[in-house]
């Protein structure tokens, strides 16, 4: 993308209204736009980080056998009904509302009780399980505090996978198999060496849900960490675990963190509630077997800005930046060779903002650190004679001068292209 097309503007002024640190620096740099308290909309520059984000989760959720679907927005009242969960003592967060008829419906803030409905009504055998699916969807909850910028909206991007299972067996199988795919999520995301599986609340059948909590001093959980025996729990459930998992307090460490992920176990508890039934090998009916898996989308984006930007700014891993590399032109003699470059560049499907304005080298070199691209290529009227351009890395300074197959070998290299991994 030529920057000279891109209608966002970035800033050195902190937003006033902005406490936390990774919103200041996604509006500073033109990737998110502040549309009230804990609600954000996503420049396309932003939009970018999220599609990659959301790609690396897709593959692997693809990879589990799962389908992709997406489900609606409003919600029955009725359905909610069935689990008692239309209470707004027992869900604090609920927006509803009125169709003109008075009907009342409810924004959705999560979608089990909407899945089991609409699976139900095609689940007959056993032979059409295991299912599962899978979604990217809007979240709307109405939030008491608003003050982490993107990792706590009132709306908010989730990825919320539903199972079906046939047998208990087949559920806790699928299930572990959810959690190795969660740690590679993770891991592409570059937080995987903080991420860790954490005994949660929660559980319904089993006695604890699963959290994946990241540590970062931005989150507003706590968790307790073993790390000889890489155990995490967290503070909800800290007595409780401890004795289950027979490890002594005292040897617990505990450390800030970022609920990224959320996965429960339900047994046939939701099925059981709303009626979820198959026909079994017996040719007698049962109760249907359900997991259901979260990742908060947005939340993720908010914690890599928050662990990895410096004081020039934001710095994104590789993997989901919205561009590899950042080309700025300098002189008015090197302009041939910056667009010659450029499309290079753009025919070895290597990303790359090219900062084509007419501004001074300092802002572009500045922007190009606020923005967080992970390479800074530069094509300057210095280094014609030598054919040779500098790339600077965002995360580690390094630098060195390259001439352009020597740069788009070594781009190459480290072009991790999201579908090529698996
Ligand atoms: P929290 O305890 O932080 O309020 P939760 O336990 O209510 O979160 P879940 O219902 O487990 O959230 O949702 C699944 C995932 O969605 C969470 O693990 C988290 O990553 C993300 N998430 C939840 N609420 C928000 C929010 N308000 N803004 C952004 N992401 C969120
Ligand atoms: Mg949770």
């Amino acid at each position: 993308m030529r920057l000279s097309r891109n209608f966002t503007r970035t800033s050195k002024q902190t937003p006033a209204d902005e406490v936390a640190r990774n919103a200041q620096l996604l509006i500073r740099a033109g990737y998110v736009y502040k549309t009230m308290a804990g609600v954000y909309s996503y420049t396309p520059l932003g939009l970018r980080v999220l599609e990659n984000i959301k790609q690396i989760v897709r593959e692997e959720m693809n990879a589990l056998g799962s389908q992709e679907l997406i489900m609606s927005t409003l919600q029955n009242r009725e359905i909610w009904q069935e689990t008692g969960r239309w209470s707004d003592e027992l869900v604090d967060v609920w927006f509803k509302s009125k169709l003109q008829d008075g009907t009342e419906v409810g924004f959705g803030w999560t979608h089990e009780e909407p899945i089991v409905e609409l699976l139900r009504s095609y689940l007959k055998s056993y032979k059409d399980l295991p299912i599962s699916v899978y979604q990217f969807q809007n979240k709307l909850r109405n939030e008491l505090r608003a003050k982490s910028g993107i990792m706590r909206g009132r709306e908010f991007i989730m990825k919320d996978m539903y199972s079906v299972h046939a047998s208990k067996e087949d559920l806790d199988n699928y299930y572990e198999q959810v959690i190795e795919a969660y740690k590679r999520c993770y891991d592409r995301f570059g937080i995987g060496e903080d991420t860790y599986v954490t005994f949660a609340s929660g559980g319904a059948f089993t006695k604890f849900s699963h959290e994946f909590q990241t540590i970062c001093e931005a989150g507003e959980d706590y968790i307790y960490l073993h790390r000889g025996r890489n155990i995490a729990v967290n503070e909800e459930v800290l007595d409780e675990a401890v004795a289950e998992l027979g490890v002594d307090k005292s040897e617990l460490e505990k450390v800030k963190t970022a609920e990224v992920g959320n996965i429960f176990n339900f047994g046939t508890q939701k099925s059981e509630e709303m009626n979820l039934v198959f026909t079994g090998e017996d040719g007698q009916q049962h109760h249907a077997y359900m997991g259901s898996y979260g990742i908060g989308i947005t939340r993720v984006m908010g914690v890599i800005v928050e662990k990895f930007a410096d004081d020039k700014g934001l710095v994104w891993p590789e993997n989901i930046a919205p561009a590899k590399v950042y080309l700025v032109q300098i002189g008015n003699k090197s302009g041939a060779s910056a667009d010659d470059l450029y499309q290079k560049l753009q025919k070895a499907g290597i990303e790359t903002l090219y900062d084509d304005r007419n501004e001074r080298p300092g802002m572009k070199f500045a922007d190009a650190e606020l923005m967080g691209i992970p390479y800074r290529v530069t094509v300057s009227d210095r280094l014609l004679d030598d054919e040779k351009w500098e790339i600077v890395s965002r995360s580690n300074g390094e630098q060195c001068l390259l001439t352009t197959s020597q740069l788009l070998a070594k781009l190459n290299n480290h072009v991790n292209r999201v579908g090529e991994r698996r």
